[in-house]
């Protein structure tokens, strides 16, 4: 597969048979997601185990994402289920309500009243419906429908602008990050984090229940925005949340604001993840439109590291043709994306010896046109670092560590490979490492590879080497 920017899918009711999940990796999944906001524990450990026996038996590796549910803030439930509103309706949201009927609904956060006021706009369903508040009385919020619509039980409020003050991390997402831990996932998702404290208090539960996964922020709130760059720094990436950021800045703002997410996220050698409604219309068509075509296309220019797909590959009709049409939309765009390293690396600074060879090495790359680069790495910061920059070659990363490994699937450009690391002699460990990418027809016989790897063998962070071959031109090292 030559396809750099990776594919990451929601695993639902309509991915969870183990042939249409083995079809899925075939396909090209590079990471799955598993959505905690539904689903009990088991089903997760479960699916963890399917996604595991599918991609040991298609030999590629898939990485798993678990994405905390956060505290989305939603109505209660209602008598019927469901009720209908019609504009300029008054409608009640009412912290107190047991069962809503077409006059009051109650709220999971008790707190949503004491955080409007007046003149406030909250959005329901995704902006489907939309309501202004005309008072808050006690636990009431009083409020007129403005656009109208069927609402049913359990779903979301948000408030135009942000200003929620809900905790990002609640009693489930704890329970749950300790469930992440078990399966040993390889990223862990914060929905609607606020600011970088939000993070590390992620990080330190992660940390408390054993969990070595990267830290992924969703930015789906007005304030992450503004608090983006120490929101980055707190985080390994961050996901383009698309669907509650677009209810909350407003729907034209996010393309803007997903090219900026995407550069800055690079600049700070961060991941990306460009989420929702990327072929939305595949839930039920066989075919993307010609815009989610675009949509996509446009991603992998902003340079994004992953796409996802939500409902298309958890509940849609056609979870196996929607990643052969994603994967294909992003090959093509790869081929016209602009190839060429940032200006703006030159006066990038850099104090570490590791990063120093990861730029030599991704600089020669560029410059002599290799093959590819063949990187040998214990926590794949190397692969991380080179994969920032836009050189056009592709980057093997060679680690004997499966955390790693799993872990790259979602780097663009990087192609994870486990090797057994069986020596600790820096020539012949180079040398194994062409022959596999030789075995496996990555390179050929006299083709120009760049090598990195660091000394002391096996020690993380010490990549210091860089070496330059024309493959298959030197002797087996004496052993
Ligand atoms: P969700 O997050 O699917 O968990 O809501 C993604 C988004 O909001 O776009
Ligand atoms: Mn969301």
């Amino acid at each position: 597969m030559t396809r750099q920017t990776k594919i990451v899918a929601t695993l639902g009711p309509a991915s969870s048979d183990p042939q249409i999940l083995a079809r899925m990796v075939q396909a090209g999944v590079d990471v799955v997601r598993m959505n905690f906001s539904h689903g009990k524990a088991s089903d997760h450990i479960a699916r963890a185990e399917a996604i595991r026996k599918a991609a040991a038996n298609a030999g590629r590796p898939v990485g798993i994402l678990a994405d905390l549910q956060g505290p989305k803030i939603r109505v209660g439930k209602f008598e019927e289920g469901r009720v209908t509103l019609t504009r300029d309706a008054p409608f009640i949201l009412d912290a107190r309500c047991e069962l809503g009927n077409a006059q009051r609904v109650g709220l999971d956060y008790k707190d949503l009243p004491k955080d409007v006021k007046p003149g406030d706009v909250l959005l329901l369903d995704d902006g489907r419906l939309k309501l202004t508040v005309q008072r808050v009385v006690g636990h009431e919020i009083h409020t007129l429908v403005k656009v109208g619509g069927e609402l049913s039980n359990n779903k979301g409020i948000n408030r135009q602008g942000g200003g929620l003050t809900a905790p990002a991390l609640t009693a489930k997402d704890m329970d749950d990050i300790r469930t992440a831990a078990l399966i040993g996932v390889d990223f862990v998702a914060v929905s609607f984090p606020k600011s970088a404290a939000d993070m590390y208090m992620a990080r330190q539960l992660m940390r408390a229940a054993g969990c070595a996964a990267l830290l992924i922020a969703k930015i789906e709130r007005t304030e992450a925005v503004a608090n983006l760059d120490e929101i980055l720094d707190a985080s390994d990436g961050i996901m383009v949340a698309r669907g509650d950021l677009a209810v909350e800045v407003g729907d034209a703002a996010v393309p803007a604001l997903q090219k900026k997410m995407i550069r800055a996220a690079r600049d700070r050698n961060k991941l990306t993840i460009t989420a929702t409604q990327m072929m939305e219309s595949m839930i039920t068509s066989p075919v993307p439109t010609r815009a989610e075509v675009s949509d996509v296309a446009n991603a992998v220019l902003d340079g994004t590291d992953a796409v996802m797909l939500s409902a298309e590959t958890a509940a849609g009709k056609y979870p196996v043709e929607v990643i052969e049409s994603m994967s294909r939309v992003c090959e093509e765009a790869e081929k016209s994306a602009e190839i060429g390293l940032d200006r703006e690396l030159l006066n990038r600074v850099f104090t570490r010896i590791d990063e120093s060879i990861a730029m030599a090495a991704i600089w020669t790359a560029y410059h002599l046109k290799v093959k590819a680069i063949a990187s040998l790495t214990q926590t794949g910061s190397t692969a991380l670092w080179m994969s920032r920059l836009n050189a056009g070659v592709p980057i093997y990363a060679l680690t004997p560590e499966p955390r790693a490994h799993d872990q790259m699937t979602l780097y663009r450009d990087v192609r994870p490979l486990l090797i057994e690391q069986r020596t600790d002699d820096r020539d012949l460990l180079l040398w194994e490492a062409e022959q596999l990418l030789l075995r496996r027809g990555i390179v050929d016989r006299g083709d120009l590879i760049v090598l990195t790897i660091g000394e002391p063998i096996g020690s993380s962070g010490g990549t210091n080497t860089m070496k330059i071959v024309r493959v298959g031109e030197h002797p087996e090292p004496a052993r």
